[in-house]
């Protein structure tokens, strides 16, 4: 079966995670785009205009409920670990700069997606993440996932390490 799954569900997602796990950014508004299935990314987050922008590709169609909530969790640990939400640079050109100077520094991209991961299994979704990367190795060739992982995102076995290590990894 086809799922359908749009803006008003990610909204939804989105809502529930901050509402269980993000205190911090309760406050803020959020705003949702699609854009289509050729765009090199899957999703990312911008803030401007006093709010954040959540670009998704529509990739996020095809995959599970669990592969969309760890994907939108590891993007809200951005925002919290970036610090993004406590105002500064409200413009979102200038975030979009810094976030292309970001996405072509590997070294960087290795030690932001990795506190980003760790943080997104701390705040209990271990397993959506494991999901999400799950989803990955359907997507992506294997060269393509070497590609990633040096970018810094845990691999499968290091979610579930992780998890196990702090104590995130109980069975429901
Ligand atoms: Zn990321």
């Amino acid at each position: 079966m086809e799922i359908t799954r749009g803006i008003e569900e990610y909204k939804l997602i989105v809502n529930q995670l901050i509402k269980e796990s993000f205190p911090e950014l309760r406050s803020f508004k959020f705003l949702f785009l699609e854009v289509p299935r050729f765009f090199p990314f899957w999703s990312f987050v911008q803030k401007g205009y006093r709010r954040f922008f959540f670009i998704l590709n529509k990739v996020y169609q095809k995959l599970d409920d669990e592969a969309v909530k760890g994907n939108l969790a590891h993007e809200l640990c951005h925002l919290v670990l970036d610090h993004q939400y406590r105002g500064g640079i409200n413009d979102i050109f200038h975030n979009f700069v810094k976030f292309l100077s970001f996405a072509f520094n590997t070294k960087m991209s290795r030690e932001i997606e990795n506190k980003v991961d760790r943080e997104v299994i701390r705040r209990g979704y271990a397993r959506d993440l494991l999901s999400s990367h799950l989803s990955w190795e359907k997507f992506f060739s294997e060269k393509a996932l070497r590609k990633l992982h040096s970018r810094g995102y845990l691999t499968s076995e290091q979610i579930k390490t992780y998890a196990k290590k702090i104590g995130k990894w109980q069975q429901f």
